[in-house]
């Protein structure tokens, strides 16, 4: 009984070692910059981008809610054109 119970904490730690807590994704890369400190860094995707951020780099995720936030916004703006034409 007492084995499986440690077992499960065993199962989640080693569960969120391999998730991100800051985005709660999946580590993907590591950080292998280990000049600020001895500890590797574990990245997930949105770490990734955070960090290659510089050349202009972003997830397709999140590419598509700028899209579509552009769309969004530019029907936003038919409409209201329509309203007041
Ligand atoms: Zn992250």
């Amino acid at each position: 009984m007492n084995d499986l119970k440690s077992k499960q904490i065993q199962e989640t730690q080693e569960a969120q070692k391999t998730i991100c807590k800051f985005h709660n994704l999946e580590f993907i890369a590591v950080d292998l910059d280990t000049s600020e400190g001895s500890q590797i860094k574990f990245l997930c995707g949105k770490c990734l981008v955070d960090k290659l951020n510089n050349y202009k780099v972003s997830t397709i995720e999140q590419s598509k809610e700028s899209i579509q936030q552009q769309s969004q916004r530019k029907l936003n703006k038919t409409q209201l054109l329509q309203k007041y034409s």
